[in-house]
């Protein structure tokens, strides 16, 4: 349930409200929007006195919300979020384009991709330390390691680095040492892993999982918005089709969809989404084109000797080429890469 305050009312007679909710024993969000006051009933919210509600002269109007996620919810937060991380943002006019390798492999590697993806305009640089891999004998990262490399390729180009974490114990070593902490999709309903991120302030990426409904994805991020951490960016990543041309089908229709639903903003990965190198490019376009907030692109100084993912990887000339292309495209959704 939401209820929208009337312009001009007091703080005093809000705070009273609210806590006349909150007796009735509902947890109350508050959140402004361009000047206007809404109030989000997010647990309990069927024992709120309904009748009492409406009857108050500063309510305007009460809404009952049928979906099961109150704070990623558009109804309760209708202006689009912002997330700042260091001189950057997610959800702005600005594209937010992630790049970097698949996985950190060396000081040389990191560093050289890093200053080639910044050059061309890239915002952050991504790269995998922990990686999840389908085979427990394939390359399983650079670990704790990769991280120090990526402090390094920070240091040297400014960019905020993106890198996935596998588990809740690695939290603290996380929120030390990464801006936006990236939750892969094979853990998007690790529920434990969600509510321990809910209690950071780190901004958390969350990517899809392979057969993850619109709304199971958006529920996830309700579990990290619910513990207090409400800087949460969607991914969509291709999810799991019978079509096994492409590594994941993209699910274009995911953007447009989320963006009616949420007020969160919403990335798309058109690497893991395809598995082929060949498609990045169109694929980045039309999710430009379709209203994404940013992309995450695997970039790879040499692709065929790549560790993890070389396949669907990116040279940086081609991912200089590709920030020229976009930006017609980016244009058309009014935004500025
Ligand atoms: C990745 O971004 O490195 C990754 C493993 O992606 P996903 O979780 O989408 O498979
Ligand atoms: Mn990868």
């Amino acid at each position: 349930m939401i209820v929208i305050i009337k312009s001009g009312t007091s703080r005093e007679k809000i705070e009273e409200l609210k806590s006349e909710i909150e007796m009735d024993g509902c947890r109350v969000s508050e959140v402004e929007d361009e000047g206007k006051c809404t109030l989000g009933l997010i647990r309990n919210s069927a024992k709120a006195n309904l009748p009492r509600i409406e009857a108050n002269s500063c309510v305007e109007k009460v809404s009952k919300v049928q979906q099961p996620y109150k704070l990623a919810n558009r109804l309760f937060h209708p202006c689009d979020t912002v997330i700042a991380v260091n001189n950057e943002t997610i959800g702005g006019n600005k594209l937010a384009v992630m790049a970097g390798p698949c996985s950190v492999e060396s000081e040389e590697q990191i560093v050289e991709i890093a200053k080639l993806v910044k050059a061309s305009g890239a915002g952050f640089l991504r790269g995998g330390a922990f990686k999840p891999r389908t085979s427990p004998y394939s390359f399983q990262g650079l670990k704790t390691h990769g991280l120090e490399l990526l402090k390094i390729a920070r240091q040297e180009t400014g960019l905020p680095i993106v890198t996935e974490i596998m588990s809740a114990d690695m939290i603290g070593e996380f929120v030390q040492n990464v801006d936006v902490i990236q939750v892969g999709a094979r853990n998007m309903q690790n529920f434990e892993l969600l509510k321990e991120l809910g209690k950071t302030k780190t901004p958390i990426l969350l990517k899809r999982g392979f057969s993850a409904t619109i709304e199971e994805l958006i529920m996830s991020a309700e579990y990290i918005m619910a513990g207090g951490n409400e800087n949460v960016i969607l991914c969509e990543r291709g999810i799991r089709t019978f079509e096994t041309y492409t590594r994941n089908t993209l699910d274009l229709s995911a953007i447009p969809a989320i963006k009616r639903l949420s007020h969160l903003p919403v990335i798309v990965d058109p690497s893991h989404a395809s598995g082929l190198w060949r498609m990045v490019s169109p694929l980045s376009k039309a999710a430009v084109a379709v209203g994404a907030d940013g992309l995450m692109i695997e970039v790879h100084n040499d692709p065929e000797n790549a560790q993890c993912d070389g396949q669907q990887s990116i040279r940086p000339e081609r991912f200089k080429k590709l920030m020229e292309d976009l930006r017609p495209f980016a244009g058309c959704e009014k935004k500025v890469i």
